[in-house]
C-alpha cells in the first residue's frame, strides 16, 4: 500500500477529487487511500464521516 495510509491512521485522509460530491451545502467525498466516507468541515479539511449505527455495520448505509 501507499504511504498515504498512514496519513489515515491519524485521521488525515486524502479525498479522491473524482469523487466529491455537493450535498445539502457540504462536500462530501471518499478517502482515496481507504475510502472512508470524508465531508469537507473546513476548505481543504476532510473529516471522517461519523457513522450514526456503527454497531449494526456499513450494510446498514443504503
Ligand atoms: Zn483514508
Amino acid at each position: 500500500m501507499k504511504l498515504g495510509l498512514i496519513g489515515c491512521a491519524i485521521g488525515r485522509h486524502r479525498v479522491d477529487p473524482a469523487k466529491v460530491r455537493h450535498a445539502h451545502g457540504v462536500h462530501a467525498g471518499r478517502c482515496r487511500c481507504c475510502s472512508a466516507p470524508l465531508e469537507e468541515v473546513t476548505p481543504d479539511v476532510w473529516q471522517k464521516l461519523q457513522v450514526r449505527d456503527a454497531g449494526l455495520g456499513p450494510r446498514s448505509f443504503g
